[in-house]
């Protein structure tokens, strides 16, 4: 769909698609495949034989899974598409899917980087699958699932059926849906839904008008709207739902810090929920929606933005030309910053934080920049743009 078709005929179903909390890539990842460390994808060990049952002592898993770690991060290094479907499990398809993007992805791709993984710590689930912590090179601490299969140890996640029933649990402001799979987390995840919602209510000074849902999925397979690698957490207006990842899953601790990290990405997604209400039952353009739940969970990204000015410097009209439905390009992260700048500028300079709120539910009336720009800032279209972008030079520039 073109952007005027989109904007003429319903920004609010922008509202439907997923709007992540994505995690900051790395930058300037690649460094040249001749300068890699030798590979190690050919040591044998961690193979077995087909009908071997698997290993109950747990130092004895921790050593093969090492093993099979080690394949992983190499055929990640390497960028090897072949390789890699050795060591995860081709039957999840959802899981197969991701991993497959996770290699090729401009953003988040450890190809070149030279990954290495140490296992700290396993823990069988239930055979045949072990969770497994490790402390990895390029993003820190993740906890991953490894299966038990005729070919060893895959990287892997439990299928839907798997996972046992779901289950809620509720309190005052919100309730949690999640998977069997996941009861020992749910008391860390209610706290950390309420920190977050706390956090946002400070920041923003508005709340929300009614109990709404937080859906926490253990894997891919059952994350709301399938989303890739880069999102640890999303947004579904028509449903006024939170979807988030379990801080024990592969998606969870991508970003590497597990169950903390969840706070401001619930927190992100909880201002997307704040917005969604105070403009119902309009949408917003999806720029402003990000820029605002960016802003409001003290989320700027300064590296990034400066990333972006030796870039480019955008303009307002390439801000309302995004809109991110499947992989996150590294422009896409740039664009975003910027826009975040551009509420910053709003509350900094054009009046405070209740005046970008009136802004943008203006703005959702009116539809036209130039015209709610001037109703609630005094400023046109060009005033406005032209202040943002040397507000962001002279704060983030050289
Ligand atoms: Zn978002």
């Amino acid at each position: 769909m073109n952007m005027l078709k989109m904007m003429l005929f319903g920004l609010a179903l922008m509202w439907l698609s997923a709007c992540g909390s994505p995690a900051e890539p790395i930058d300037s990842p690649t460094q040249p495949a001749s300068a890699v460390a030798p590979s190690t994808a050919s040591s044998p060990t961690g193979a077995v034989p087909a009908d071997s049952k698997m290993p109950t002592e747990l130092s004895k898993i921790r050593t093969q899974i090492q093993a099979a770690l080690d394949r992983y991060m190499d055929a990640m290094n390497r960028g090897d598409e072949t390789a890699l479907a050795n060591i995860v499990d081709q039957d999840n398809l959802t899981f197969k899917r991701v991993q497959n993007d996770f290699l090729k992805s401009p953003a988040y791709s450890w190809k070149g980087r030279n990954p290495r993984g140490t296992v700290t710590q396993v823990q069988v689930v239930r055979e045949p699958y072990v969770k497994v912590w490790l402390t990895e090179t390029v993003r820190g601490n993740h906890i991953w699932i490894f299966k038990w299969s005729d070919r060893g140890w895959l990287v892997s996640e439990p299928d839907e059926e798997e996972l046992g029933a779901r289950t809620e649990r509720e309190t005052d402001k919100f309730v949690v849906r999640y998977f069997e799979w996941d009861e020992a987390l749910v008391d860390g995840v209610v706290k950390a839904v309420s920190e977050a919602v706390d956090a946002a209510v400070a920041n923003t000074g508005r709340k929300a008008v009614a109990k709404f849902l937080v859906r926490m999925a253990p894997t891919f397979q059952t994350q709301s709207g399938r989303s890739g690698i880069g999102v640890a957490a999303s947004y579904n207006s028509s449903a006024k739902m939170l979807s988030i990842r379990s801080p024990e899953s592969f998606g969870g601790t991508f970003s590497g810090i597990g169950a903390v990290k969840s706070v401001p990405d619930i927190q992100h997604e909880f201002t997307h929920l704040l917005v969604d209400e105070a403009i119902a039952p309009r949408g917003t353009i999806w720029w402003v929606n990000e820029a605002f739940a960016h802003y409001f969970t003290d989320d700027l990204r300064p590296a990034t933005v400066r990333a972006s000015l030796s870039n480019k410097v955008y303009s307002l009209k390439d801000l309302n030309q995004l809109e991110v439905e499947g992989g996150v390009q590294q422009t896409d992260l740039y664009i975003r910053a910027q826009g975040t700048v551009a509420v910053q500028y709003m509350v900094e300079k054009l009046g405070g934080r209740d005046k970008a709120w009136a802004w943008l539910i203006a703005e959702a009336q009116i539809r036209d920049f130039n015209e709610s720009f001037n109703k609630v800032f005094g400023v046109t279209y060009d005033q406005f743009e032209k202040g943002w972008q040397e507000f962001m030079k002279q704060r983030y520039g050289g």
